[in-house]
């Protein structure tokens, strides 16, 4: 149920009705607009039908959300969520770019890497310390190592930096160096990792699963909200259909689905839903153009020696010019993408 404020309502009679609500038993998630204040009570409310809300200043109505998301929903907030990460705005005008490789491999490979996808207008830094490898004997990544050098080359560079966290037990040690949780596709319906990733004050990358739906993906991002942490950032990355040309089908519609269903903000990833490169430039491109607040793009300096995923993931150059042909379509959607670029990658080659 949602209690909708006015948003002029002083701040006594909106503690009124939050207290009324505490004294039923409930607990209360607000959400504050200029228009309006949103109180959500989630649970059984069945004990509030005889509260005369109305009664109380400032309440203009009461709302039950049948959809089995509550805090994930339109109807919880009016406004788009926005994220901010160190200086970089997610769910704004600007279409944010994360770009870097699969895996983190040694210094030189992730320092190069971040310094050019920093000159080529990315905000932030990808790669994996800890991956989810379909094989148990593929390459597993650096851990700790690996998360070091991450988040030296984030500083060096001014780069935030997202990483995969796979378990629990994972949370504090990913913690000390990621501005960003990454809950991978195979990890989408943990909900264990969901609920304490919730009492964790860092942004969570919620990656779509496998074979999940429009409604689980927002009821992962639910477990996550419900915990306390609002910084949820959606991301459509192919799903397992018949077809086997692509790694996975990208599913495009989510993202304006997305959009209509909830206020998170919602990025795509074409590198892991094509599973090949040659695809990423097109679909990154479509991607913008329905509406994505960003994008997720493996990029290395040499794929072809790369330990994880080289099949999709775009060199240096060609990142770059993939960058170049994305600010014209940001541009023609009303969104701007990589505003600095070109004056960087001019100063990096002289
Ligand atoms: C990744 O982004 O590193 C990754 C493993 O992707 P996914 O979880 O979407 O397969
Ligand atoms: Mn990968």
């Amino acid at each position: 149920m949602i209690i909708v404020m006015n948003g002029k309502t002083d701040d006594a009679d909106v503690e009124k009705v939050i207290h009324k609500l505490y004294e039923m038993g409930h607990k209360v998630h607000i959400s504050r607009g200029e228009r309006r204040i949103i109180l959500g009570v989630i649970g059984d409310v069945e004990n509030l039908a005889s509260v005369p809300f109305y009664a109380f200043n400032g309440v203009e109505e009461i709302i039950r959300i049948v959809k089995p998301y509550k805090l994930a929903s339109r109807e919880f907030k009016d406004f788009d969520t926005i994220i901010k990460v160190k200086d970089v705005i997610i769910g704004g005008k600007e279409v944010i770019v994360m770009a870097g490789p699969c895996v983190i491999e040694n210094e030189k490979q992730i320092f190069e890497t971040a310094r050019y996808v920093k000159a080529s207008g990315a905000k932030i830094l990808r790669g994996g310390a800890f991956k989810p490898r379909t094989s148990p004997y593929s390459f597993q990544g650096l851990g700790e190592e690996g998360l070091k050098l991450l988040a030296q080359a984030g500083e060096e560079t001014g780069l935030a930096v997202v990483t995969e966290v796979m378990s629990v037990n994972q949370i504090e040690l990913v913690g000390k160096y990621t501005d960003i949780f990454q809950v991978g596709a195979r990890n989408m319906q943990n909900f264990v990792l969901l609920k304490e990733l919730g009492k964790t004050k860092k942004p969570i990358l919620l990656k779509r699963g496998l074979s999940a739906t429009i409604e689980e993906l927002l009821l992962s991002a639910e477990y996550i909200l419900s915990q306390g942490n609002y910084e949820v950032i959606l991301c459509e990355r192919g799903i397992r259909t018949f077809e086997n040309y692509t790694r996975n089908t990208l599913d495009l519609s989510a993202v304006p689905v997305l959009k209509r269903l909830s206020h998170l903000p919602i990025i795509v990833d074409p590198s892991h839903a094509t599973g090949r490169w040659r695809l990423v430039s097109p679909m990154a491109k479509a991607a913008i153009a329905v509406g994505a607040d960003g994008l997720l793009i493996e990029v290395h300096p040499d794929p072809r020696s790369s330990l994880s995923d080289g099949a999709q993931t775009l060199r240096l150059d060609t990142f770059t010019q993939l960058m170049k042909e994305l600010s014209p379509i940001a541009q023609a959607v009303g969104r701007e993408l990589g505003t600095s670029a070109e004056n960087d990658l001019e100063r990096m080659k002289n």
